[in-house]
């Protein structure tokens, strides 16, 4: 059997695991609730038996690797969570906060074992599959629930000083005064993102169903200032980052008739004018639950080709 990496998406909600193979095929995916790791009174020592049993229910043998993606910022050292705010314990905090969450699982398995941003690790999966590797810089955002982030210069990762770069979710929004869940006034999230849909709906579209928001309303004024604030973020890191590509991604630009024409309008128009005198190309993310369990796989192949064990 070829040498495998078990990757793992640990989400807010579900934990996906997979072997993925050395072309990125995933073998025997497996999901279960997110809340067996967060309500664990040990969640570190849980995700071993998790993995433990997985390799014996499924027969995988030959793991080169163990890959964790969060849905958190973590460290450079790629072991050490942050915070991951959307994953709490049966007493309301955060399960892992400036936790190293590799170091138990690595003495356990005595194999090597990654953790990173669930985002980065998206990332490098659209990049794979739309054959982005070789462009120069490539940049990621994805709206969901929230809003993360992923740029790619020359092939890396960009890395912050401590790894809590990109927080776009709550760059602020110039006069905004919806206060975050962070805490703060005006954030990117208050405008652009699943919270916000939800919102509007309540507001305005009560007896529309949400996966049927774009269809029903993409043209009224509420939700055309919704397409606009998602497409403000877009155009503030193209305007950075003068990118080859800009991947859109996450639940909200996945949904069933997101208007892709009045969007992309909304980010070249107000994206600065050196930048589009080159322009850059979009790639939309297609919907598919192994992308976090693949991206984990192809995150810890290229640790392991920069730092052999
Ligand atoms: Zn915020």
């Amino acid at each position: 059997m070829k040498s495998v990496i078990i990757g793992i998406d640990l989400g807010g909600t579900n934990l996906r695991i997979g072997a993925v193979t050395p072309d990125n095929e995933m073998i025997a995916p497996s999901v279960i609730k997110s809340s067996v790791v967060a309500h664990a009174e040990r969640p570190i020592e849980k995700i071993c038996e998790i993995i433990a049993e997985y390799k014996k229910e499924n027969g995988i043998e030959n793991v080169e690797a163990i890959s964790i993606g969060v849905p958190s910022s973590v460290e450079n050292d790629k072991e050490t969570v942050i915070c991951t705010t959307n994953i709490r314990n049966q007493n309301g905090e955060a399960v892992f906060s400036h936790m190293n969450v590799a170091g138990g699982i690595r003495e356990y398995f005595k194999i090597p074992v990654y953790i990173n941003n669930d985002v980065n690790n998206i990332m490098l999966y659209d990049i794979v599959v739309n054959h982005l590797e070789d462009k120069k810089v490539v940049v990621g955002i994805y709206i969901g629930t929230g809003v993360g982030a992923s740029v790619v210069l020359d092939g890396r990762l960009l890395e912050g000083k401590n790894g809590a770069e990109l927080d776009l979710g709550h760059i602020p929004y110039f006069g905004g005064d919806i206060t975050c869940s962070c805490g703060k006034k005006g954030c990117c999230e208050c405008y652009a993102s699943g919270w916000r849909l939800q919102e509007l709906r309540k507001e305005y579209y009560p007896d529309t169903r949400i996966q049927d928001m774009f269809t029903r309303h993409k043209e009224d004024k509420p939700m055309v200032e919704f397409i606009r604030a998602c497409a403000n973020v877009y155009a503030v890191m193209a305007t950075i980052f003068n990118p080859d590509t800009i991947i859109v991604g996450g639940g909200i630009p996945e949904m069933a008739d997101f208007p892709r024409e009045t969007f992309e309008e909304a980010v070249n128009q107000n994206t600065g004018r050196d930048v589009m005198a080159y322009g850059f190309d979009y790639v939309y993310s297609r919907e598919f639950v192994g992308k976090g369990v693949i991206g984990a796989a192809i995150f810890a192949r290229k640790r392991l080709a920069l730092h052999p064990q």
